[in-house]
């Protein structure tokens, strides 16, 4: 295996979800939701696959009514313009378009700054470019951005900042102040930024997720990321997409063509039907997972677990301490075979192991009875 590969090892997700089928567990490892989308996509999807025109390679940036209806989401959230022929990538989801991002505009010994804990694809998506990741680690209880330690952070070797937020694992949403603050170091310090907001829909609270393409200076330096598969319960369909300016899209799509080159067919009219779906959809998308969200830590936190409660994504963080375990990996690999339930050790995410140590995320996507047999069986077994 060629060294740049070295300690990428197999991914926590697979690792988990493989050990809670082998132990019959439920799920509260990899994120994803245990109902389908809408019921209108589904039959768009449906549609596309009877009609005979979507089952051959799509054109390489995505079809023009997808990045059409990718564009006017855009607009219609945000108030950005993107245009669609030259500004809109569709990908093989939001992790294809991070590598691809990265194997675009890393050049071998260049530094991404990026937040710690880290979604894991980055860490594979940077060695694969040759660069180098630096962490800014978000701390409990609040995980906030300490804007001192990412000025730190850069140097005269940053290329790029990697954003995500809501953040992954931690369920931060970055306010508007930190991302002013961001903006402001990116343009000072002439950065690129890949910012992954697979999750701008699940903001709970109030809070709102602001874009970073929307502060100044920011529209021609960013590139944005999001995909369909947390918006709309389709993790497996794997439609994601860039909005950048033509010369940054250029680059991408450039690597995106040799990766995968197209994928998803008859997925992307019915992404395309989604995005155009009524407030109501996504108002409601945000009121069930909010209750999922009080639901699983309301339980989480009646076990004696600290909770940190997210404002953003689908995944609880907890610190195993309270319970009596100072390791929250050994914590999640005992747990399948103790209480037949699956989480997911925060560890893998640091470079800074001894952050991540104690602490343990939880996805709560999942059916409000399964959430609730998930802590009875913690009940019973720690
Ligand atoms: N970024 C983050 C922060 C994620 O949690 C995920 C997980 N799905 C992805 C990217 C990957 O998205 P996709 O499934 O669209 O590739
Ligand atoms: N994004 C999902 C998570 O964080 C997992 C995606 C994957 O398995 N690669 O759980």
């Amino acid at each position: 295996m060629a060294a740049r590969l070295h300690g990428l090892g197999t991914t926590i997700f697979a690792e988990m979800s493989a050990l809670a089928v082998s132990t019959s567990s439920i799920n509260l490892g990899q994120g994803f939701p245990d109902t389908d989308g809408p019921t209108t996509m589904l039959e768009e999807a449906v549609a596309a696959i009877r009609s005979g025109e979507h089952n051959q390679y799509p054109p390489g940036p995505g079809i023009a009514p997808l990045r059409q209806a990718i564009a006017d989401h855009q607009k219609r959230f945000y108030g950005l313009e993107f245009d669609p022929d030259t500004e809109v990538l569709v990908t093989a989801g939001a992790t294809e378009a991070i590598a691809a991002a990265l194997l675009a505009l890393v050049e071998p010994g260049d530094e991404v700054v990026a937040l710690e804990p880290y979604y894991d694809s980055y860490v594979a998506g940077i060695a694969m470019a040759g660069g180098r990741r630096v962490p800014v680690t978000l701390r409990p209880p609040d995980f906030r951005l300490d804007i001192d330690a990412l000025r730190a952070a850069i140097t005269s070797r940053t290329k790029l900042l990697l954003i995500n937020s809501p953040h992954n694992p931690t369920g931060t949403v970055l306010t508007r102040d930190e991302l002013a603050a961001i903006a402001e170091l990116a343009c000072e310090r002439d950065l690129l930024v890949v910012t992954d907001e697979v999750y701008e829909h699940l903001t709970y609270d109030g809070v709102p997720h602001i874009p970073l393409a929307t502060f100044p200076g920011m529209r021609e330096r960013t590139v944005t990321v999001s995909s369909a598969g947390k918006t709309f319960a389709v993790t497996g369909w794997k439609i994601g997409w860039v909005c950048a300016t033509p010369e940054l899209v250029t680059a991408v799509r450039t690597a995106k063509q040799f990766l995968t080159y197209v994928s998803g067919g008859p997925f992307q009219p019915a992404v395309a039907h989604a995005l155009r779906l009524g407030d109501d959809y996504y108002a409601s998308l945000r009121d069930s997972l909010q209750r999922k969200r009080d639901l699983l830590c309301d339980g989480l936190r009646s076990l004696g677990l600290e909770v940190f409660v997210p404002k953003g994504t689908y995944f609880v963080t907890t610190d195993v301490r309270p319970l009596g375990y100072d390791d929250g990996t050994e914590f999640a690999r005992m747990l399948p075979e103790r209480c037949r339930v699956v989480a997911i050790p925060h560890e893998v995410f640091y470079d800074d192991k001894k952050a991540g140590r104690p602490l343990v995320r939880w996805a709560f996507c999942k059916r409000d009875e399964v959430l609730v047999e998930a802590v009875e069986r913690l009940r019973s077994g720690l």
